[in-house]
């Protein structure tokens, strides 16, 4: 199936997924959205109130901020795919459940590979956690690891820079880092994709760029 294909089926598959008990409290699944060639993927946690009545994700207040800080480093929503853990809102905005984290994770899988990003950035702890499950967000915002073959990015949810003004200033150094990191992702795969081919080896688990 062609990327842009697999997006949209993905898609159609969470809008009446029942694998778990997410979907009782969903009014609109947010698959999530953005181009299928993006280079940066933004991974946050689930849908709020806003985005279970829009099917959008990050259309609340995290989202301007998040459009702020995009901003702030010469992007725009278009250029980026934007999505979550789980595509269904925990009701009361709780957090996401280990078993709901569990059933949603094959979605977010698939995004990846269709999308297959030079960068993943993780908003928030349970997006974070997707990749690096031993990972502290305190000691590791803002810090680039190679995982699976790909760079990802930590850095705290928006919505929490909003709930406490002091992480505010640490997500906007943090973001002011990224056209450094992607540049620096760029880089490494055209070194990989100059290189001859090698036996395949077991990927590290984590390594620190
Ligand atoms: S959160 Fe994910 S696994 Fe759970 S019902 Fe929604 S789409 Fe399905």
């Amino acid at each position: 199936m062609q990327p842009e294909e697999e997006l949209k089926q993905i898609a159609k598959e969470v809008s009446v997924c029942t694998r778990c008990a997410l979907h009782h409290s969903r009014k609109l699944a947010v698959p999530g959205e953005g181009p299928v060639n993006a280079q940066v993927m933004f991974i946050g946690e689930g849908p709020g109130f806003h985005e279970n009545e829009q099917g959008r994700p990050f259309v609340g207040a995290a989202g301007k901020f998040l459009d702020e800080l995009l901003a702030s480093v010469n992007m725009k929503r278009s250029d980026v795919f934007i999505g979550n853990v789980v595509k269904c809102r925990p009701p009361g905005n709780r957090d996401p459940l280990p078993e709901e984290l569990e059933a949603c994770r094959e979605y977010l899988e698939r995004q990846i590979q269709a999308i297959n990003p030079k960068v993943i950035v993780t908003l928030g702890r349970y997006s974070m956690a997707h990749f690096l499950p031993n990972a502290k967000i305190s000691s590791v915002h803002g810090q680039a690891f190679k995982v699976r073959g790909r760079l990802v990015v930590a850095m705290y949810h928006p919505a929490a820079a909003l709930h406490q003004q002091s992480l505010r200033s640490t997500v906007e150094q943090d973001f002011a880092r990224l056209p450094e990191l992607i540049q620096q992702a760029s880089q490494a795969m055209q070194l990989e994709e100059e290189k001859p081919a090698e036996p395949r080896k077991e990927p590290k688990q984590l390594s620190l760029f």
